[in-house]
């Protein structure tokens, strides 16, 4: 993101946040309220410089406001930075003052977890403010959100297998699940579940004797061999920039599905899969099970509910597929489109003239 000019990035609104006393310097970017109260993260980060945390925000708020928009969430989006480091500033009075400031913008922006951010905080944040979610279920929460993560991922790469192979089931297939955290463990099961061939792997032995102990027909294999691997479909779940020059020659998978955000390491890695032949569901589509899972605590959390909503990534991953192949784009173009489709059709229906 150019920041150069700031009015040229289309956000509606970016605060700037200090607090002396705890050593407070915080940005809340606002990208879109066209559908609804933007949401979107908190993100506590030592950024080298204020430029990079507010090109940061400024990218994330934006990405939160297409992937709020493909979720079907009545929601905008909106993203806030912390520029610190958390395990040296971070402390109730702090969390406090930024609640303040997020109470400030009268609904405007509704915060959640994200990376440096955890469900106590978020408690610790709703002292302050009404507008927060990915509270702890003790204070109505939704609790860990991997886990519709996980169940989103999954609908998103059956959407996936049924436009390649013809059905949407991933029985029979071979599943590389790169990245046996929160998510990648949950997604496992459900592949296992549908009767898919699992080979996995992940860089922590803990995570490994995990897989061992419970899932023993799931096969183990180090990294740069699972991408290389006669796998069908290639499920990035550990960190971003999973796709990259190096890694998308190598690949002999026909779908890529996963959880983790930023898979393409840098613009034009969706042609070069799309030129390998390489069938990628975009990230930020399938992944949201999350946020709809948090989003669902604003009306007070139903499990159900949140889990119906998420089961629908499925049907938005099918018509982004379909939409790609009828506009001869690429998936992620086609994702782009859709979201902005959406933003643009109901944001009018919102206006007020
Ligand atoms: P996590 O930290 O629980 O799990 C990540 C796992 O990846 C860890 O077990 C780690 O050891 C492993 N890993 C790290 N580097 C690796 C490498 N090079 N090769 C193999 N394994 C490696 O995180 P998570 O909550 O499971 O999230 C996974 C991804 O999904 C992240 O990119 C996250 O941003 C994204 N995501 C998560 C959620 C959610 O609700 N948790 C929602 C949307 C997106």
């Amino acid at each position: 993101t150019s920041i150069d000019d700031p009015s040229s990035t289309g956000h509606e609104q970016v605060v700037f946040c200090q607090d002396t006393q705890t050593g407070l310097r915080a940005i809340i970017g606002i990208y879109s309220t066209a559908l609804g109260p933007a949401l979107g993260g908190t993100r506590f980060y030592p950024y080298a410089s204020e430029e990079a945390a507010l090109a940061d925000v400024l990218d994330l708020s934006r990405g939160m406001a297409y992937k709020n928009a493909l979720a079907g969430l009545d929601l905008g989006g909106g993203k806030a930075v912390i520029w610190g480091d958390p395990d040296q500033l971070k402390s109730e009075p702090l969390l406090r003052a930024y609640g303040r400031f997020v109470e400030s913008l009268n609904g405007r922006y509704y915060t959640a977890c994200d990376v440096g951010t955890y469900v106590a905080d978020m408690d610790v944040i709703a002292r302050e403010t009404r507008y927060v979610t990915g509270r702890s279920v003790e204070h109505g929460g939704a609790g860990d959100s991997s886990v519709l993560t996980a169940w989103g991922v999954f609908q998103g790469m059956r959407a996936a297998a049924e436009h390649v192979w013809g059905a949407p089931t991933l029985n029979g297939r071979r599943v590389g699940v790169a990245g046996l955290g929160k998510v990648g463990k949950h997604l496992t099961r459900h592949l296992l579940d549908d009767h898919a061939e699992v080979v996995a792997t992940d860089v922590d032995p803990r995570a490994r004797e995990w897989v061992r102990a419970n899932h023993p027909q799931v096969e183990l294999v180090d990294a740069a061999a699972l991408v290389a691997a006669d796998i069908d479909v290639y499920a990035p779940c550990a960190l971003g920039g999973a796709l990259d020059d190096d890694t998308v020659p190598a690949l002999r998978a026909k779908v890529v599905a996963g959880a983790a955000n930023n898979q393409l390491a840098h613009p034009g890695i969706e042609k070069l899969l799309a030129d390998r032949g390489i069938l990628y569901a975009p990230d930020y589509v399938v992944n949201a099970g999350g946020v709809i899972q948090v989003a669902d605590e604003i009306e007070g959390f139903n499990f159900e509910r949140a889990k119906l909503r998420a089961t629908r990534i499925y049907d938005t991953t099918r018509q982004i597929l379909r939409l790609a192949d009828d506009e001869g784009v690429p998936p992620a173009v086609a994702a782009d489109r859709l979201a902005e489709r959406r933003m643009a059709e109901v944001g009018r229906l919102r206006t007020i003239h």
